[in-house]
């Protein structure tokens, strides 16, 4: 008797995946925790992360609204106001007087000069008149940063350009000054600072500069890295290589490099990105604190050119760009100067209050 044949199912062996679960209830737990806090008070407005959003240095993770403001702040708000406004105009009093002593001193101390070389007077009493001088040009400089220091009409009150210090100023021209008081372009994340021992100026420049670039951050979807060449030294003077930047109002941008580029790459015309270069220039036009860009006219034409595509109208573009005016033309935000063809060189303006700034 033979059993009766049972029929199987056959196949080859081969790889395969395997996958095993487990079903079994668990809690979750976060290993580390931050606590985010703000230094002021108000209400916290709705977020738009989501939780595992991935967030860099420099988000804004949250937006806080002020509390409506009662009656009794407002008065006091007002008051200290008037008090700054008092303040302020005993500096510009206090400033003028120095500024007149130091004229009057160094007047003197050209007529004794000319006694001393004549041989008319000593060493001993024209060196009284050397001292004068050098006193009264002290007591000019101190009155001038209590003055820069009591103006806070260029103070933002938001935002990173207003940790910027007060009271720096320029005395001079770019090409033949000094600053004085020095405030030093902080570390960001907004841009990249290839000399900081070079990154100094006016607090009007620095205030500027880092809020704008801020909000060019901001606004702007350029994501690439935004590197900041030379302002001036922390008292001014002649940096090696320059002939201007010397009163902290200078300042050297690279010009930004096309996305994917190795941030060393030379900026060469064909690897920037103009549209970037673009909305840099909108920007300081912007604010009105930079009487002058300075490009290679070359390399104008392309700026030009994406201004003109990005909708810019006649009469903007004619305000913005020297070309096609020729590289003497005297119009336009950004004029011609040789050398500059790899970086931006923007010059920002003398505040209202820097009665020794000078150039534009
Ligand atoms: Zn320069």
């Amino acid at each position: 008797m033979t059993p009766a044949t049972i029929t199987v199912e056959a196949v080859a062996a081969k790889r395969g995946p395997l996958s095993v679960s487990v079903d079994a209830q668990g809690r979750t737990r976060a290993k580390l925790r931050y606590t985010v806090g703000a230094p002021i008070s108000g209400r916290l407005m709705r977020t738009t992360l989501r939780e595992g959003d991935r967030i860099e240095q420099g988000d804004v993770l949250a937006r806080i609204a002020p509390p409506p403001t009662d009656a009794r702040t407002v008065a006091t708000v007002r008051a200290e106001l008037a008090a700054a406004q008092a303040r302020q105009r005993q500096a510009v009093a206090a400033q003028a007087e120095a500024a007149s002593n130091l004229k009057l001193a160094n007047s003197e101390l050209a007529r004794r000069t000319d006694l001393y070389t004549q041989g008319f007077i000593g060493t001993e009493a024209h060196e009284t008149y050397a001292q004068a001088a050098q006193a009264a040009t002290s007591r000019r400089d101190l009155a001038q940063a209590m003055l820069a220091a009591a103006v806070a009409a260029d103070a933002p009150s938001s935002g990173p350009a207003a940790a910027i210090g007060p009271g720096g100023f320029s005395v001079g021209r770019p090409s033949d000054g000094r600053l004085v008081n020095g405030v030093q372009i902080p570390a960001s994340a907004d841009y990249d600072r290839r000399y900081p021992g070079s990154a100094w100026g006016t607090s009007f420049a620095v205030r500027h500069l880092v809020d704008i670039l801020h909000r060019w951050r901001e606004e702007s979807d350029y994501d690439g890295l935004l590197r900041l060449g030379a302002m001036s030294r922390q008292r001014g003077r002649r940096i090696t290589g320059h002939r201007s930047h010397q009163s902290g109002r200078d300042l050297d941008i690279r010009l930004p490099l096309r996305a994917g580029l190795p941030d060393k790459t030379t900026p060469t015309p064909r690897r920037v990105d103009w549209a970037a270069v673009h909305a840099l220039v909108q920007a300081f036009a912007a604010s009105g604190a930079v009487t002058q860009i300075f490009l290679d006219y070359q390399l104008q034409k392309r700026l030009y050119k994406v201004a003109r595509e990005a909708g810019a109208d006649r009469r903007t573009l004619r305000r913005l760009i020297q070309f096609p005016r020729g590289s003497a033309a005297t119009r336009g935000l950004v004029r011609h100067s040789p050398g500059h063809d790899i970086h931006l060189h923007v010059r920002f303006a003398c505040a209202d209050y820097e009665s020794e700034c000078a150039g534009r």
